[in-house]
């Protein structure tokens, strides 16, 4: 399988490129992820001219703006530099299917990032990194997180999901803007939006039943929007038991009386936390492959990425 590309912030693969000559190598990214990822190194401080080490930067609030300014010299504004060096950035990222970031930087921080008074004492806003503030802007389609929230299992199940899901879409659909294409995505990815958000797999299904009001690259453009912001959502154990539900009644005519209270078990213990997505789903799966159609088969939401991941293993 060809490698995903996506973005991440330059010291999180190793480079030594932070504001004190280090870097912030991530074992998660490299040593769990590198498998299905190919990385794009950037490093906003050092795109625009910074050197490493170089004097620490912070975000400093002034009047209703939030700059970025050099700790030890207010004078000394990149603020305007990062922006740039994000519409910038944007040509030489168009094929990534997500980003990954560092926390509390005031160049890459996604959120939460401590805002300073012009004094120097802390205040009690926070905001987004300038650079990465502005590139979610003009890209906000884009999967983003920050690696120390990839600890947690929800969030990176969430994130991956998020990139598997827009890299077919960019394979399948943007590079293919055909009617057919967006047609077939849609009905593939069906239940995983259904698990994500009933109210966008409805909007998304009717979005797709096209009335003839809208132009396929609106009417794609739209979808994506849509899609990309509806699977930020985190899906709840209520939801997915909703969709493995949904699943079984494509199988239910097929099955012995056992075999479905089997497989009703098995839902129910995982909407009772007593076992993992993964249990339920390895078991639909198991009947599928002898008794299911194509359609149901094929449903994203059966394998949205790969199992060695071992993403879904968490209550
Ligand atoms: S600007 Fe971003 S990539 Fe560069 S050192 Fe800071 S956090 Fe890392």
């Amino acid at each position: 399988m060809q490698k995903i590309k996506i973005a991440i912030s330059s010291c999180l693969i190793g480079n030594q490129v932070r504001y004190d000559g280090g870097h912030k190598r991530s074992k998660y990214c490299l040593d769990v992820m590198s498998d299905w990822f190919e990385y794009q190194p950037i490093c906003p401080e050092m795109g625009i001219g910074m050197p490493s080490p170089r004097p620490p930067i912070h975000l400093v609030s002034i009047n209703d703006d939030i700059r970025v300014q050099q700790v030890d010299d207010h004078a000394i504004d990149v603020t305007a530099d990062l922006k740039d060096y994000a519409k910038r950035t944007l040509s030489k990222i168009r094929d990534i299917s997500g980003y990954i970031v560092i926390r509390n930087s005031p160049s890459c921080g996604m959120e939460r990032v401590r805002v300073y008074h012009e004094n120097g004492n802390p205040t009690n806003l926070s905001s987004q990194g300038a650079y990465i503030g502005e590139l979610m802007q003009l890209r906000p389609e884009l999967p983003v997180e920050e690696e120390g929230r990839l600890q947690d299992p929800k969030l990176r199940e969430n994130f991956i999901t998020r990139v598997f899901a827009y890299d077919e879409w960019n394979r399948t659909v943007v590079k293919q803007p055909e009617l057919k294409n967006l047609v077939a995505f849609h009905s593939r990815y069906k239940y995983l939006i259904m698990a994500h958000s009933y109210k966008a797999y409805r909007e998304l299904g009717q979005l797709v039943a096209n009335d003839g009001s809208k132009s396929i690259p609106k009417l794609i453009s739209d979808y994506e929007a849509l899609l990309m912001q509806s699977l930020r959502k985190i899906a709840s154990s209520k939801s997915h038991t909703n969709v493995l539900y949904h699943i079984f009644g494509y199988l239910k005519k097929n099955l012995s009386s056992e075999a479905k209270q089997e497989i009703i078990n098995v839902i129910e213990q995982y909407r009772s936390g007593i076992v993992t997505l993964i249990t339920p789903i390895t078991l639909v799966n198991h009947y599928l492959k002898q008794f299911g159609s194509d359609y149901i088969q094929n449903q994203a939401y059966l394998n949205p990425h790969p199992i060695e991941l071992g993403l879904r293993n968490y209550l």
